[in-house]
């Protein structure tokens, strides 16, 4: 077998992101289903889904307005199902994918359960806890990734 026709290491590297990319969108795509069904419902669009090795294990979509309930963000909701059915330290290595920045309260919760990375569709110019008002993950956990998912599909 004459080894020149094996893929060179850059188009490797770059089928490698391609496919790190379409699962971040897969991903993505499973949060804003969530967020439309949340619209639907008449509550403030926000979804998002729990991801440990590449299954997701946990979604939630706002539900404040039918709950009356103030805290009942998208995030907390995924976390509550996650706990329903595996331990909280899987948490450590599992992965959100959430249509919008995680505000201050659900920023600082994903902090405390050590959530692994944060994916989010856009910025909270309100309430962000992820950098837009806030950074409360930017000092710990070298490996955390907040990452704005906008930026990573355009390169
Ligand atoms: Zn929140």
């Amino acid at each position: 077998m004459n080894v020149n026709t094996t893929l060179d290491e850059s188009t490797i590297r770059e089928s490698l992101m391609q496919d790190e990319t379409s699962k971040h969108a897969l991903f993505m795509q499973q949060a804003l289903n969530m967020g439309e069904r949340a619209l639907e419902e008449g509550e403030t669009p926000v979804g998002c889904v729990l991801v440990y090795d590449n299954k997701i294990v946990g979604c939630g979509m706002n539900d404040t307005n039918r709950s009356m309930n103030g805290t009942r963000h998208a995030e907390f909701i995924a976390i509550e199902q996650l706990l329903q059915s595996h331990p909280k330290s899987i948490l450590q290595s599992t992965d959100l994918y959430v249509t919008v920045e995680p505000c201050v309260m659900c920023a600082s919760a994903l902090r405390q359960y050590r959530i692994r990375s944060v994916y989010f569709g856009c910025r909270n110019e309100r309430f962000g806890g992820t950098g837009s008002i806030l950074s409360l993950h930017s000092e710990y956990a070298p490996a955390l990734q907040l990452i704005e998912l906008k930026t990573l599909m355009l390169k």
